[in-house]
């Protein structure tokens, strides 16, 4: 078994006695207050005080300086950690280590000025506010972000900002109070050099947010998923995040890390799900068996063990290639997990669906929630068959085939 550094184990064991003491005997409170409207429940604000107070916290930012709060893991390292956090849906809210804030603050860290940094970076990792990363569009393909419409025109000192944006993930939180919108500031330049990334507060007159849109009939409060638009939005030329024209690839900087991190909390989730496939399976009986002896329940739960193992190994060897070559050499590597870890985690949650028999498609046990969550995740952070494209296209600059002729000349 692939062994993961020494302070990895350590900081997962106590995260791992914190989550049993703490957070999960808690979840019946925090789904409460959940449902009761709460953005921000009252358990989870307390429990973050907890944790911080600990040191468990921004543990999810490799390059947290040293006078910045939090205990910086490499991204090996955190992999051990997120999983137990991918267990429950808040989870990874309680140390500060959630999406969309974690890798808008590593955008941040990367691109921001001091003044920048001062005014969003430091009360984010202090987990005073919130952020939300704003690029996908109703009217546009947005998998392809050089199709994006929404403007950023210079005017004077200041931006002004028209467009319309949706799936912006935290973006009506009560706590968000930073947009980092992406939008086109030369539409004649390169394709690749149209569009920039803008700080935005959520206050600024001219945002206006819609509605926010269900996930397969599921909407949450503590997890937004707005449509908004910008109209005349002005901010000062200050606020522009990187340089002018920088913003395809300051978002593509964003999402290595954002997909890792998905990927493994998934894996945390689906190992829950695994062992209520085996509980389930043993506490009901048909037609004068128990379920657990029937060879297609094995299957279930061996198909489920193979591919969740596959994809953790896989996810540790993007994490390392994340931590050593960094998010564009491992960009074949984060594709590939995307696609392993979402279609292994959409089959595990139908196999335990399946096992559950009726209450598999309530909100009774966590295996429907999983599935909707997975089928989404199938999409979002670039939809199978982008990162298909760029694994084959990956695969085929990186293979030698001056001697692969001979195979066929000799076979
Ligand atoms: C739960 C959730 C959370 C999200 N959070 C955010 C967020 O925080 N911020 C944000 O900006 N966006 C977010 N999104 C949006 C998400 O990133 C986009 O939906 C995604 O990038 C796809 O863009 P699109 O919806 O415009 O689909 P399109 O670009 O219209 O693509 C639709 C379909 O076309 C097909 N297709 C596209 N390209 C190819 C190709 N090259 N080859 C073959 N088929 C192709 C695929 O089947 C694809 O699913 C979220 C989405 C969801 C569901």
């Amino acid at each position: 078994m692939f062994e993961l550094p020494q302070r990895a184990s350590e900081v997962r064991d106590q995260v791992h006695d914190f989550f049993q003491r703490r957070i999960l005997p808690n979840h019946g409170l925090w789904c409460e207050q959940a449902a009761a409207g709460q953005a921000a429940p009252e358990i989870e604000r307390s429990l973050r005080a907890e944790a911080k107070a600990l040191g468990l916290w921004n543990m999810a930012l490799p390059r947290l300086a040293d006078d910045e709060p939090g205990l910086k893991l490499s991204n090996l390292e955190f992999t051990a950690v997120a999983e137990i956090l991918g267990r429950l849906e808040w989870a990874s809210r309680v140390f500060n280590c959630h999406a969309p804030d974690v890798p808008n603050m590593e955008l941040l860290q990367l691109f921001a000025t001091p003044e920048q940094k001062q005014r969003w970076l430091t009360p984010l990792l202090e987990g005073e506010i919130g952020s939300a990363f704003a690029m996908t569009e109703p009217l546009v393909a947005s998998s392809d972000p050089t199709n994006l419409a929404t403007r950023i025109e210079r005017d004077g000192d200041e931006f002004v900002i028209n467009g319309r944006k949706w799936f912006a993930s935290n973006a009506s939180h009560a706590n968000c109070e930073l947009l980092v919108v992406v939008g086109v500031t030369d539409p004649n330049a390169a394709k690749s050099k149209r569009q920039s990334l803008i700080l935005v507060p959520r206050n600024t007159p001219g945002v206006e947010m819609m509605r926010d849109l269900p996930v397969f009939d599921h909407l949450s409060h503590t997890n937004t998923h707005p449509e908004f638009t910008l109209t005349n939005v002005r901010v000062p030329v200050a606020n522009l995040l990187g340089e002018q024209g920088a913003g395809f690839a300051i978002g593509q900087a964003r999402l290595g890390p954002a997909r890792l991190h998905h990927c493994m909390r998934a894996i945390g989730e689906c190992e829950v799900l695994i062992s209520l496939m085996v509980l389930r399976s043993q506490e009901r009986s048909t037609f004068g068996k128990r379920i657990d002896e029937y060879s297609s329940t094995q299957a279930a739960i061996s198909h489920s063990r193979i591919e969740l193992d596959q994809c953790r190994l896989i996810v540790q060897q993007a994490a390392f290639l994340l931590d050593t070559v960094g998010n564009k050499a491992a960009r074949k590597q984060i594709s590939m997990i995307k696609v392993a870890v979402a279609n292994s985690y959409q089959n595990i949650a139908d196999r335990a669906i399946q096992l559950f028999g009726a209450r598999g498609v309530t909100n009774d046990t966590p295996a429907s929630r999983a599935f909707a969550k997975a089928r989404a995740f199938r999409i979002y952070d670039g939809p199978d068959e982008v990162h298909l494209q760029t694994i084959a296209r990956l695969e085929a600059a990186e293979q030698d085939l001056t001697t692969t002729a001979y195979y066929l000349a000799n076979a």
